[in-house]
């Protein structure tokens, strides 16, 4: 049986100013799509393991991938499209399709991106071929995506470890359907609930619970497999919220029984799901009351507001200038910056800069701060990591990267691509070593915790403002549905 492999992978931060056009994508097309991820712990890895099965070919077509940033421009989106459509009608025809897809994605024109994407293909290959959809667990999932689709996986873990092997399963059960050995049916239920994005780490409750409830599903009657999706709060979007998926083996109400009483359970639970983190002030005066040696390790404060990995800009200053004015010692934090590496390159490595660092992209992260340092390194930005990080991947770039160690004994890595905390040897790749300091600085919420749990003595969720802060009530949204809690306190839910 042949398969295609394609998809537009993007988690779109409807609040960011920074458009997703053309440009803003990495575009693979056929080997390219191989050489990048088989290696790695990515949907595209998943989808492309089940070639190795002597009745199945997978045929990678293009895979379209840009960082967490604003919306994609209508041309990026159809210019996209029409070349996934085209590849599609000229390579088949297919048994089936694997979309590898985010399912937060927002174009111009299409708040529903991914249901878009499925419906075209949909269109074009007609209602016999299987499709099989893989994506990410902050999917806005949507009615739309699942009515053009046969199959569907989420990731069970934020962060996210398993991408390759949900995208296993769903190509397994493809196969499997396209033999006749299983017929599956799904169901989507879409409750009223938003979790907040500091209450998504699935270690933990009330994740932790949520999951134990998925899990149980799994053993009702006639059930294969099932997905939660937490949702993406910063797309503003009608489906903006959780969602619970459970396919089943040719019986469409076990498969709504199943995900009704998950979307229950969760429901019952929603008070948990509210926000509710410390100030910078706070965090950062506990942190430094609470360390006592190296061998304590450091306590990792994360930037909520500034979460590069949903969207945010990756300069922003709001810790870096309270932790300046608070007189912290043995500070550690990132900031994109071009500019200012700019001027450590031509000061050079030993000598003495002083720059305006930070906050250069909009007006919801800081102003920049003025800073005096010597320049310790300067480096190409390329590092790789073996270890498991978010996502699964596996290399990086940070661009042209200077570090500076500044006279009130902070460090500070200016990069000038933006370029999450999710791997320590962004650190080792440059000298520095996180381990040595008192404070640590990571922009993200869950991303970052492969990498820095290891090491962290704790860690700490702040509050900090931003284009990805945790207080909802910061942004103005008009898409979202209207009866939808927490930001409707009365809100119902009411399954039939
Ligand atoms: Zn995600």
């Amino acid at each position: 049986m042949k398969l295609a492999l394609l998809g537009i992978y993007h988690e779109t931060n409807t609040f960011s100013k920074v458009v997703a056009d053309y440009a803003a994508f990495n575009i693979y097309r056929k080997e390219e799509i191989t050489r990048e991820y088989q290696t790695s712990q990515t949907t595209n890895a998943g989808f492309l393991q089940i070639g190795e099965d002597k009745d199945v070919e997978v045929v990678p077509l293009i895979f379209a991938i840009t960082g967490p940033i604003g919306t994609i421009t209508a041309d990026a989106f159809e210019s996209i499209s029409k070349e996934m459509l085209s590849l599609l009608e000229t390579h088949g025809p297919w048994d089936g399709v694997l979309l590898s897809l985010h399912g937060a994605a927002v174009s111009e024109h299409y708040p529903d991106a991914d249901g878009e994407i499925a419906e075209r293909v949909r269109t074009l290959i007609g209602p016999d071929v299987k499709v099989g959809l893989s994506v990410d667990m902050h999917a806005n999932l949507s009615r739309k995506m699942i009515e053009n689709i046969d199959v569907a996986t989420v990731y069970r873990t934020n962060p996210h470890l398993d991408p390759k092997i949900r995208a296993f399963e769903c190509a397994e059960m493809i196969r499997d359907s396209i033999k006749g050995k299983i017929d599956p049916v799904l169901w989507l239920e879409i409750p009223p609930v938003v979790i907040n994005i500091v209450k998504q780490f699935t270690d933990e409750d009330p994740m932790k619970s949520v999951m134990e409830k998925l899990d149980k599903t799994l053993s009702f009657p006639n059930i294969i497999h099932g997905s939660v999706a937490e949702g993406y709060p910063y797309a503003d979007v009608e489906e903006m919220g959780m969602g619970f998926i459970s396919v089943s083996d040719g019986d469409i109400e076990a498969a709504k029984e199943a995900s009704q009483w998950m979307a229950r359970e969760a429901w019952n639970i929603r008070d948990q799901f509210v926000g509710d983190t410390p100030s910078i002030e706070d965090a950062l005066s506990y942190a430094d009351k609470k360390y006592i040696n190296q061998e304590d390790g450091p306590y990792v404060l994360m930037d909520v507001g500034d979460n590069i990995g949903a969207g945010s800009s990756a300069d922003s200053t709001h810790i870096l200038s309270l932790a300046k004015s608070m007189g912290i010692k043995g500070y550690l934090q990132t900031l994109w910056d071009p500019k200012s590496v700019k001027a450590c390159v031509s000061a050079g490595v030993g000598s003495e800069v002083t720059v305006d660092v930070g906050a250069k992209t909009d007006d919801m992260h800081g102003l920049p701060v003025s800073v005096t340092g010597i320049v310790r390194t300067l480096f190409n930005g390329k590092f790789e990591d073996d270890r498991p990080t978010h996502g699964g991947f596996k290399y990086y770039d940070g661009g042209l990267t200077a570090v500076l160690d500044t006279d009130d004994d902070h460090t500070l890595v200016l990069t000038s691509l933006r370029c999450g905390n999710t791997s320590r040897e962004q650190m080792y790749s440059v000298g520095v070593y996180p381990e040595k300091y008192r404070v640590v600085v990571a922009k993200g919420v869950v991303s970052p915790r492969p990498a820095y749990q290891p090491i962290a003595k704790e860690i700490l969720l702040v509050n900090t403002p931003g284009v990805t802060t945790s207080d909802l009530n910061f942004f103005e949204y008009r898409r979202r549905r209207s009866n939808l809690y927490p930001f409707e306190d009365l809100a119902s839910y009411d399954p039939d």
